[in-house]
């Protein structure tokens, strides 16, 4: 009997009526013969309702608190749906991280998951039942909860089907696939039939929120076929899978963007040997992913040094950085928020030139000013004005045609 994993996003889980039209397609499945097992996300907005309290409360909620704090969303809705499922006949039971095993590192909010041991819902399944597990979360060695990051029940579903050895992991959410850029900002955009796991890992990483980009991460380490599908239309949606000649004929499979971006400047810095290590150092330690980093040439002995970071960690990011300019004698420290990226992303760059070129131009074109630039070979990014996004994307779409024929 072939085993599927769904999986069901906020906005498909959305409200009531939502939650028993995930009933019936959950029903669906399973009349088919498949062995099921459900993945739930939080009701949308419930997420962001909760981190906007934990704010209210505290200007930096302790992170394990945060973990207790958001991992409630995703209770609910496995609730709601094991009863809706329930009242149809059907034996349906949920189940929280903790009680499937997950386990995962303690890195809080942005756990990594170390080992599943699915024995309960193997067992469940062997019994006849619909495991209804909450995405987002597992626990760490100290049973504590922790979360996987946001859209992080794409994640677990994933890392379930990779331990169940499922035979599909289907992703249902409110578009109907993976797109040239997201349909609700370029509605010119076409949907792509098939990605290779690494364009979706580059366009999930630049920004692309319809998948989360561990998730792809895994899938791919694990092999793991992952389908993205509506929940409200039917069609066959975006197979994410492993790369094909086809797929290197075309020079730019999407453009994406990501406003979850803020830039710090070490202002003065002393332009000595062992400086970068002494700022990244204590920065990779407090668990800050640094993206994009530029030095500029220096005037005396002094010299600036500009990074990109994730906007989440702004707080953290700035008291660190401001013991570390008093540590290495730097003069200041400027933070700028209002950033963000815009990239393209094709395996077809390998054997294109001239898509930086095409890039900049139609940028430049706009009046978009480009503050940063990074380039990997499936790659490229820029960071501008976090203003300039949404045109930066629609141009850069039809400057490189991707729509509709
Ligand atoms: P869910 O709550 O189901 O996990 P998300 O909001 O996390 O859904 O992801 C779906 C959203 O991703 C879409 O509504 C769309 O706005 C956005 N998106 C961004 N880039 C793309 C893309 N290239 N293709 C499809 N959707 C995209
Ligand atoms: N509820 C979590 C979030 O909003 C996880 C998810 O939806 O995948 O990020
Ligand atoms: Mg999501």
């Amino acid at each position: 009997m072939a085993l599927i994993v769904l999986k069901f996003g906020g906005t498909s889980v959305g409200n009531v009526d939502r939650i028993k039209r995930v009933a019936e397609l959950v029903t669906k499945a399973r009349g088919t013969g498949e062995e099921v097992v459900v993945v739930l996300s939080a009701m949308s907005g419930e997420t962001d309702r909760l981190l906007k309290l934990a704010h209210e409360v505290a200007d930096c909620p302790d992170e394990r608190e945060m973990d207790m704090l958001l991992s409630t969303g995703e209770r609910v809705t496995i609730a709601l749906l094991a009863m809706a499922l329930r009242g149809m006949g059907l034996s349906a039971r949920s189940y929280t991280g903790r009680q499937v095993g997950i386990m995962t590192d303690s890195t809080h909010t942005k756990a990594r998951i170390e080992r599943i041991a699915a024995d309960r819902i193997r067992e469940a399944l062997d019994d006849g039942i619909i495991p209804i597990v909450a995405g987002f979360q597992g626990i760490n060695e100290h049973n504590d909860v922790t979360t996987l990051g946001r859209g992080g029940s794409d994640l677990t579903a994933v890392a379930l089907a990779a331990a169940l050895k499922a035979d599909q992991c289907l992703i249902y959410t409110d578009v109907d696939g993976v797109y040239t850029a997201d349909p609700n900002i370029v509605p010119a955009a076409k949907k792509l039939d098939k990605v290779s796991y690494e364009e979706m890992l580059e366009l999930a990483s630049l920004g692309a929120k319809v998948l989360q980009s561990r998730s792809v991460e895994f899938a791919a380490n694990y092999g793991v076929p992952v389908t993205v599908k509506s929940t409200f239309v039917d069609g066959t949606g975006t197979l994410v899978t492993k790369e094909d000649r086809d797929m290197e004929q075309v020079m730019v499979s999407g453009v994406t963007g990501d406003r979850n971006q803020a830039k710090i400047t070490f202002i003065g810095v002393p332009d000595h040997p062992g400086i970068a290590s002494r700022i990244f150092g204590p920065i990779g330690a407090a668990n800050i992913l640094v993206d994009m980093i530029i030095q500029n040439v220096g005037q005396g002995d002094l010299t600036d040094l500009s990074f990109t970071i994730p906007r989440g960690d702004v707080h953290k990011a700035v008291d660190l950085a401001n013991r570390i300019a008093k540590d290495i004698g730097a003069k200041s420290v400027e933070l700028k928020d209002k950033i963000a990226k815009v990239s393209l992303v094709g395996v077809g760059m390998r054997s294109h030139s001239g898509v930086a070129a095409r890039m900049f131009e139609t940028l430049a074109r706009k009046g978009i000013n480009i503050m940063m630039i990074s380039t990997s070979e499936i790659k490229i990014s820029c960071v501008i004005e976090e203003q300039h996004l949404e045109p930066a994307i629609r141009s850069l779409h039809e400057a490189f045609e991707l729509g509709r024929a």
